[in-house]
C-alpha cells in the first residue's frame, strides 16, 4: 500500500493544495495527515475541509488542541497565540465539529501515526535530537513511527537496540530488523530553511521511505495574511523556510 504522509498545514490553503496534487501524481492510494491543520495560516476551515475530504486518517494536533479550547495557549509564543485565537474565532462549527473527532495516535500496516512523540502524545514533545528519538523507539512497537511538530523533516534509523543514527538523504528503505522514525517536515510552516512545502511517502510492504518538496504560491498565501492584519514576521518566515 502506498501512503501519503503531512502535517503541519496550519491553514495554507495553497501548500496544502500543492501537496494533495503531488500526492494524487505519485499515485498514493491512503493518505494519513498528522495534524496541525490550523493555526498561523489564513485558511483554517478550507484546509480542514479539504483534510476532511482527502485524508483516510487525521491526527490531532496541539495547535488544534489549543484551537478548540482543550487547551490553553500559554505554552504558545506571542506570534502563535495571537493566531490561534483568531483561528478560534474563525472555525466554523463544522470544522471544530470534525477537529474534536479525532485521535492522538493510530497504527494500521506495521505503520504509526502520532503527531508529536509516541512517548506520551498528548504531551506535545519535541523529538529535536538523536538522543529523544533513539528513546521514542521504546513507545512504538510498530516498523515506523510517523511524526510531525517540530516541521523539519528527517528519517532516524533504528539498526539495532544499541545503535541508531540520523539519515543523510531524504529517502531510505530500511535493512531487515530495522525500525525508522521518520518526521515528514511541515506542509503550511516549513522551518528548514527551505520554503517549498514537505511530505512523505512511504510504501508499507518495503517500509521505503520518500520525503518529497513541493513549490507553491507563497505570494498568494502572504496576501491573504497581510489582507488580514497577520504579524509580519508570519508572512515572511514563509518564504525563509523558517
Ligand atoms: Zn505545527
Amino acid at each position: 500500500m502506498k501512503y501519503g504522509i503531512f502535517s503541519d498545514i496550519h491553514g495554507n490553503l495553497e501548500a496544502l493544495e500543492a501537496v494533495l496534487a503531488a500526492m494524487e501524481s505519485h499515485g498514493v492510494e491512503r493518505r494519513v495527515c498528522l495534524g496541525d491543520v490550523v493555526g498561523y495560516g489564513p485558511n483554517p476551515n478550507e484546509c480542514v475541509d479539504l483534510v476532511r475530504q482527502n485524508a483516510d486518517i487525521t491526527i490531532l494536533g496541539n495547535h488544534d488542541s489549543v484551537a478548540l479550547g482543550w487547551e490553553a495557549s500559554e505554552n504558545f509564543n506571542f506570534y502563535a497565540r495571537r493566531a490561534i485565537e483568531w483561528t478560534r474565532d474563525n472555525l466554523t462549527a463544522e470544522s471544530k465539529e470534525f477537529l474534536k473527532s479525532l485521535r492522538y495516535m493510530e497504527c494500521e500496516n506495521d505503520l504509526c501515526f502520532v503527531h508529536a512523540s509516541p512517548h506520551s502524545p498528548a504531551d506535545w514533545y519535541y523529538i529535536t535530537d538523536l538522543e529523544d528519538a533513539a528513546d521514542s523507539f521504546s513507545f512504538f512497537k510498530e516498523r515506523i513511527c510517523f511524526i510531525g511538530h517540530t516541521h523539519f523533516p528527517v528519517i532516524v534509523v533504528r539498526e539495532s537496540e544499541q545503535a541508531f543514527r540520523i539519515c543523510d538523504t531524504y529517502s531510505y528503505t530500511p535493512q531487515p530488523g530495522e525500525r525508522l522514525l521518520v518526521n515528514d517536515g511541515s506542509v503550511g510552516q516549513p522551518r528548514d530553511r527551505n520554503p517549498m512545502a514537505s511530505f512523505a511517502l512511504c510504501d508499507s510492504e518495503t517500509g521505503a521511505i520518500e520525503i518529497h518538496r513541493v513549490p507553491y504560491s507563497v505570494e498568494t498565501t502572504q496576501e491573504k495574511m497581510r489582507a488580514l492584519d497577520f504579524a509580519d514576521f508570519l508572512i515572511t518566515r514563509l518564504a525563509e523556510g523558517r
